[in-house]
């Protein structure tokens, strides 16, 4: 490595960001600067991987989603609080990390309101209420089934095509805005969720047989993977390698060799069809909990916290997606997760870029649309704000960084 580049390494280096804080984190680099910096700086020990790149013309590209993480600035509120006659459990606001943190969340609320004393005068056949049909209303209402309620009746404006659909499908502990006090208890929850989904990777979980699979997971560098706080307690330490492409680019990476990945929208499915008989389903938007006349209601609403619970802390963080098609599965049995520097829409807002591919399969697809490709962090943007030119960039950056 000549001097110029070991100095841009450094550089680089300095920059790095930590994903908890990347929504958040201004940086000046560029992601031309990136690949400079990073390209072929292989040191000669490490363990060579080889993986083939994917297909990314465009007559394998699927379909562009668009969709909205609901950040919470501070922390997800996962609380209890009384409103008028109503013990009210709220559990919003988990933005990129929806799916990683689903089901410690879901344990944990409960477990507030189980401790309460509101909520232990509460019987288990009282009608009880989730509002809100993503990842963390049923996971939510499967915790209730499991602690033997039998009264749940989930309501949702809406139960299809989601965020929680969409989702990329990585668990890590990231793309949150916490506040450090609160670090170990996410970090604790993910530990948690962490052991839900291996379970589900290894067959050894007595209520779901798939969405869920162990793969290597490459990134950066440890600190921005988000998952050192799980190694020696449910994750083995991560190991340096070098990834060859095979068309003369190879990249020095972190790889967790036992990351889960979390096939969100076979997920989803797997949760509605283990909780449709022992739950009532109802699409209705509530404008407020006293819509419904339940003792204990679960408030997962997401984004729409920030109407029916009047959060001002609750934000859209718009993102990019591509899935792809007609794709060699065998491929593309890992995940990867590099992240940019900050840079500006054609709008003028600002935009975190990352590439990352997960090999996530939609339903009704054929066998080979295998993999999806993000993704960006707009904070603020909306439907009025799609940035579209954005679905090109990511398919630029990641054909950059396999070298095609
Ligand atoms: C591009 C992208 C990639 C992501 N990748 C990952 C990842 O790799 N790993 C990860 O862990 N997380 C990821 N996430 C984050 C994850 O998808 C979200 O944190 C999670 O889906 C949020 O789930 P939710 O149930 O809170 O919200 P939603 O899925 O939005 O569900 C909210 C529900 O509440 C209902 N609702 C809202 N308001 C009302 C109301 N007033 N009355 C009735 N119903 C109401 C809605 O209809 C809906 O059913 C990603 C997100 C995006 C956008």
């Amino acid at each position: 490595m000549d001097e110029k580049t070991l100095k841009q390494k450094d550089n680089f280096a300095s920059l790095k960001l930590n994903r908890r804080k990347f929504i958040f984190t201004a940086a000046a680099s560029s992601v031309a600067f990136y690949y400079t910096a990073c390209k072929k700086t292989t040191a000669k020990s490490l363990e060579v991987r080889k993986i083939t790149p994917p297909r990314l013309d465009t007559a394998y590209l699927g379909e562009k989603v668009l969709c909205y993480r609901p950040l919470r600035h501070g922390a997800p509120n996962m609380s209890i609080e009384t409103i008028g006659t109503q013990l009210i459990a709220h559990n919003y606001g988990h933005g990129g990390s929806g799916w990683t943190l689903a089901p410690g969340c879901a344990k944990y609320v409960t477990d507030l309101v189980t401790a309460s004393t509101t909520g232990k005068a509460i019987p288990k056949d009282a009608a009880v209420t989730v509002v809100g049909g993503g990842v963390l209303g049923l996971f939510t209402t499967y915790e209730l089934v499991k602690r033997g309620y039998t009264n749940i009746t989930v309501i949702a404006e809406s139960f299809d095509k989601l965020t929680s659909h969409n989702a990329g499908g990585l668990l890590a502990p990231v793309s949150m805005s916490n506040n450090p006090d609160l670090q170990p208890l996410i970090d604790q929850i993910g530990i948690d969720a962490y052991k839900f989904y291996a379970e589900i990777a290894t067959g050894t979980q007595a209520d779901f047989s798939k969405g869920a699979v162990v793969v290597p997971t490459y990134f950066e560098d440890r600190e921005s993977s988000g998952l050192e706080p799980y190694v020696g307690k449910v994750m083995q330490p991560a190991k340096d390698v070098t990834l060859d492409f095979g068309n003369g680019t190879q990249r020095t990476m972190v790889t967790y060799d036992d990351g889960i990945f979390i096939d969100t929208a076979i997920m989803m499915k797997s949760l509605h069809d283990y909780l449709e008989p022992k739950a009532k389903f109802v699409t209705q938007k509530l404008t407020k909990f006293s819509d419904v006349s339940s003792p204990l209601v679960f408030n997962c609403t997401g984004l729409g916290a920030a109407g029916i619970n009047n959060d001002v802390e609750v934000v859209p963080v718009q993102g990019h997606l591509i899935m792809l098609r007609d794709q060699i599965p065998a491929n593309l049995q890992y995940m990867i997760l590099v992240y940019f520097a900050k840079g500006k829409t054609t709008v003028g807002q600002d935009v975190k870029r990352s590439f990352y591919i997960f090999p996530k399969h939609l339903l009704g697809t054929g066998v080979n649309d295998v993999g999806v490709v993000g993704g960006t962090f707009i904070e603020g943007a909306n439907t009025d704000t799609p940035n579209l030119e954005e679905f090109q960039i990511l398919i630029d950056n990641a054909k950059n960084f396999y070298g095609i």
